[in-house]
């Protein structure tokens, strides 16, 4: 039996990074302006804290700027939203970001819906979710657009297949869905909620698992062929007490189905900085009145 091609995001990431730095060298040597991403930290969540530092790492090596705003765990709202208007006005930001989650006295929407919806790199705001919704162009939420990328780079054209998104979180199945209607899909979004999971899945050419528990879907619940993207970043311990990271796929049993599908880790993870630094990229162009390119 043939295994399912693995659709590697690691490989596929640093390309993108490679072309996103010749762009970003472009912009500096043509017309002297260097795209700038400002991320703020409220709080000491050791994991936010981890992907603060990633982001930071990979915006320097491309040639942008960095900003990095950390701020104590009891920071009022206020200053929050005052900084955030602050980063607003600065021309040398062309992206901002808000790590989530947000210390609970911090309303999380209000924070996001007081960036400029042209610096809102992670495409949460209301504004950017409506024009994802209306099909006209948006700053799309990273990891749903890392992966399509991924989709079509196996696939070429996705119209007319059949797509079910498992999940819908703002972050990722709901834009993952819009991205999918756009692309002429024919798309399912099922939740927890959904009669028969299994029997939705069957018929997917294209299944996208975004739930958060470790690999609920089975081999047997997948069409033969189809082309799975595991979106579930989940932490489980084996008997010795070691940790390890898997998707929301059982991948063992999936890989004797699909026809291709990303491993977690090093499928859709890796995808989403790199996402994140092209719409850096978009965000900055468009602010100059500069052509966007085409990644
Ligand atoms: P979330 O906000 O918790 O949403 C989970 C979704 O799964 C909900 O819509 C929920 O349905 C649905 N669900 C829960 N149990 C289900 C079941 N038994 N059957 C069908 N659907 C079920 O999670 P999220 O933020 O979208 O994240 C999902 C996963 O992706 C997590 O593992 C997260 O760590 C990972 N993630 C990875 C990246 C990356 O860069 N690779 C980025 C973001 C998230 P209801 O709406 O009915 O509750």
């Amino acid at each position: 039996m043939t295994e399912a091609k693995r659709m590697d995001g690691t490989l596929f990431s640093a390309k993108l990074r490679d072309t996103l730095a010749g762009h970003v060298r472009d912009l500096r040597d043509l017309h002297h302006v260097t795209p700038g991403l400002a991320v703020v930290l409220v709080g000491k969540d050791p994991a936010s804290q981890v992907y603060v530092r990633t982001k930071h790492k990979r915006t320097v090596e491309l040639g942008m700027k960095s900003f990095e705003h950390t701020l104590p765990e009891e920071t009022p709202e206020h200053e929050v939203l005052t900084l955030i208007a602050g980063l607003n006005a600065d021309p040398e930001v062309h992206g901002i970001l808000v790590q989530l989650p947000l210390p609970k006295h911090i309303d999380a929407q209000k924070v996001i819906e007081a960036i400029d919806p042209a610096k809102d790199v992670d495409g949460f705001h209301p504004v950017n979710v409506g024009r994802l919704a209306a099909g006209i162009d948006a700053m799309v939420p990273c990891t749903p657009l890392g992966s399509l990328m991924l989709l079509k780079d196996r696939l070429g054209k996705l119209g007319g297949l059949d797509a079910v998104v498992v999940g819908r979180s703002n972050i990722v199945g709901k834009p993952m869905a819009q991205l999918l209607i756009k692309e002429s899909c024919t798309v399912t979004v099922a939740h927890s909620q959904t009669r028969d999971l299994p029997a939705v899945l069957r018929r997917a050419d294209i299944v996208v698992a975004a739930i958060g528990k470790a690999e609920m879907i089975r081999g047997d619940w997948l069409k033969p062929g189809c082309t799975v993207i595991d979106v579930g970043i989940n932490r489980v311990e084996a008997p010795d007490g070691s940790t390890r990271l898997v998707g929301d796929v059982n991948f063992a049993e999936a890989v004797k189905v699909a026809g291709a599908i990303t491993p977690v880790p090093g499928g859709v993870g890796p995808m989403t900085i790199a996402c994140l630094l092209r719409n850096t990229l978009v965000a900055c162009c468009r602010q100059h009145h500069l052509p966007v390119p085409a990644v």
